[in-house]
């Protein structure tokens, strides 16, 4: 395993850490006060080939390995979750799995416009009802003169009100399959939601689906291969993505930590120089490079396309995650009242990371994963 960076992986962190610097970074809280971010932000993404880093550049994307994609998450998450989430859905969730499934004349149509940024994606699984159990999505299907008609809600849908098109999951006779539902498809009703903890700027909204038609050729993969195939790949292509973005927020707030930690005073010298601000400093710093190094492997083994990868990034997303809040929370605190306000990123930073640790597979949900995997094969994680 090499964890080094390769000069031209190099080259591309640069790249997105200018990019982020300059047209993210300064507005991440205005966009999260206001619920939303620009279109025109999303068109500079599009044209910097961020919303099709990793699909083939003969559909349009830029072609990057998955050790630079976890770069790109890293940096944007850094400054803004919201944006991030706009990645992981629109390229991880969606564009990489109907790489991965789709058919020939799928593929042909909808990556070159979601390689671009052209027409935007979401997935939607979620439900009222079912959120970690995806078994238990009730939205169903059912075949009407060789179409599909398709009812129910989808709930907490990232940039679902801003989607062109939507990945569904829905139950029927042949188990759970997937379709991609076009946003002018009659009968299906975008719902914007807000009042979110965290990534705020996510356009979340609900969808309704009331005998909504969609023909035989939108199912991605199979009837029936809905969750093994369709979901596990999608899940797991957005895990990277949001095990990348939370080691983004951790490095963010210990930077910031450390620059406060230089500057503020108490008791007649620096915050830097408490020894309890120390042992914070130490805890943030070991707990980022673990998460680096647990990030950097699980991309590494997703370019070889190694099966461990799955159970890597899972590894990867429950670490990343959970130290997110940690060292978001530590933030705060050394902080002080500035943590609190949202004049500064650290509040913002702080209710991002609670987020990570529900989505694409809460914590609980990645215990089950890796603690199932190391009683059935220890020695295929460690
Ligand atoms: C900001 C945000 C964006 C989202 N974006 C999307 C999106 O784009 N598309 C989409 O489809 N969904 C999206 N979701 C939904 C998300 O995937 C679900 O919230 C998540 O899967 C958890 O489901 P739930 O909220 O229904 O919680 P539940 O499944 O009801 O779980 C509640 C609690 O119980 C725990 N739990 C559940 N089962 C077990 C178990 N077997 N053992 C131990 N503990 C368990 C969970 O970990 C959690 O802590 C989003 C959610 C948020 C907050």
């Amino acid at each position: 395993m090499n964890l080094e960076l390769t000069a031209a992986q190099q080259v591309l962190q640069k790249e997105f850490r200018t990019f982020v610097q300059t047209e993210l970074q300064p507005y991440a809280n205005d966009y999260d006060r206001q619920g939303a971010i620009p279109m025109e932000l999303i068109r500079k993404l599009g044209a910097q080939g961020y919303l099709g880093a990793t699909i083939p550049v003969a559909y349009g994307g830029r072609g990057i390995d998955q050790v630079s994609y976890g770069l790109l998450n890293e940096e944007i998450g850094r400054a803004c979750s919201s944006t991030r989430s706009l990645v992981t859905v629109h390229s991880s969730l969606t564009a990489e799995t109907i790489l991965r499934w789709g058919a020939k004349a799928q593929k042909d149509e909808w990556l070159p416009l979601l390689a671009t940024g052209t027409k935007l994606a979401a997935f939607g699984l979620s439900e009222p009802d079912a959120g970690s159990d995806t078994a238990g999505i009730k939205t169903t299907y059912r075949e009407v003169n060789g179409s599909y008609q398709l009812n129910g809600a989808k709930k907490w849908i990232t940039f679902a009100q801003t989607a062109d098109l939507y990945m569904i999951a829905a139950q029927g006779e042949h188990g759970i399959t997937t379709f991609l539902v076009e946003r002018n498809t009659p009968g299906l009703t975008v719902v914007p939601m807000d009042g979110i903890l965290g990534t705020r700027a996510s356009m979340l909204a609900e969808l309704h689906l009331q005998n909504c038609i969609v023909p035989a050729e939108n199912i991605l993969g199979r009837k029936g291969w809905g969750l093994q195939q369709i979901v596990n790949t999608a899940l797991d292509n957005g895990r990277y993505s949001v095990a990348c973005g939370s080691l983004g927020i951790a490095r963010a707030c210990l930077e910031d930590s450390i620059r406060y930690a230089k500057t503020r005073t108490a008791f007649g010298q620096p915050l830097k120089d408490h020894q309890l601000i120390k042992q914070k400093i130490a805890n943030m710093v070991t707990e980022v490079k673990a998460a680096t190094l647990l990030c950097r492997n699980a991309g590494y083994l997703r370019d070889k396309k190694d099966p461990d990868s799955f159970i890597q990034t899972s590894l990867a997303k429950y670490h990343a995650s959970r130290i997110a809040n940690v060292i978001a929370s530590d933030a705060v605190q050394l902080h002080g009242a500035m943590g609190c306000h949202d004049s500064i990123s650290i509040q913002r930073y702080f209710r991002d990371a609670k987020v990570m640790e529900i989505i694409e597979g809460s914590t609980e949900i990645q215990q089950i994963l890796i603690a199932d995997h190391s009683i059935a094969s220890l020695s295929s994680i460690l």
